[in-house]
């Protein structure tokens, strides 16, 4: 199989060529079509599957979909962002990863990526979020502060991931997570696609899933 079987816009389809991925992995295979049938998915796959790219060309193919991006004008808060895609993930090297394959797919085209992660200087995110940010790559504590500094708002937000979801948790990251996700004006599960992917899948990673997801599609590679 290849990634022409699978229906997906033309900027989405020069980027696939100019990453030289030729055929999609298992993950890729599955997930896609799920995906850009809108539905919610918990997958249950490893690092090195391809999951970053799973996710990432049915989310930007449905935001090229939709047409030119509005910006939304915010009359009180000066350069506060309201990304349509959010991914959230455990650590600052996940993140980079995600937001360079992220550059990559959303190559020529007028969704800006941005990544914001801990223990690095707040100031030079900030200035790079001032910039736009249509889909952020962000690890949970310093996704909650930038909220707290009112530079982010997810009012707009229609994607979310939780990448590495088990490591999240491992790493105590849920109160932050359940913050993001249920109180910070998120559109609510049903007005928003939700996508976990776990190596695991432990209670405590059902029990989010049961939270955050609905009606989905659970997939195991
Ligand atoms: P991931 O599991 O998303 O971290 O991806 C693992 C590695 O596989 C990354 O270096 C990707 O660039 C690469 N990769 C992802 N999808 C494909 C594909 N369809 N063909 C070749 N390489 C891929």
């Amino acid at each position: 199989s290849s990634f022409n079987d699978i229906k997906l816009t033309e900027i989405i389809r020069s980027n696939i060529a100019l990453t030289r991925y030729d055929r999609p992995t298992p993950v890729q295979k599955y997930a896609l079509p799920f995906i850009l049938s809108k539905r919610d998915l918990m997958a249950c796959a490893q690092t090195g599957s391809g999951k970053t790219a799973a996710f990432l060309v049915p989310i930007l193919n449905q935001i090229f979909e939709q047409g030119p991006i509005q910006t939304k004008s915010n009359p009180r808060g000066r350069n506060k962002q309201y990304p349509v895609a959010l991914v959230l993930a455990p650590t600052r090297e996940l993140a980079t990863q995600i937001y360079d394959e992220a550059r990559k797919f959303a190559y020529r085209s007028r969704v800006r990526p941005c990544v914001v992660y801990g223990g690095a200087d707040v100031m030079s995110q900030m200035r790079d979020l001032s910039r736009g940010c249509h889909l952020l790559v962000a690890t949970p504590g310093r996704l909650a502060d930038m909220i707290d500094r009112g530079k982010i708002g997810l009012d707009y937000c229609k994607y979310l991931v939780l990448d590495e979801a088990d490591r999240m948790l491992d790493m105590g990251f849920e109160p932050q997570i359940r913050r993001i996700v249920e109180k910070d004006n998120m559109p609510p599960t049903g007005q928003r696609q939700t996508l976990m992917f776990s190596a695991t899948f432990p209670k405590e990673i059902q029990r989010l899933a049961q939270d955050f997801l609905d009606n989905y599609i659970f997939l195991a590679v």
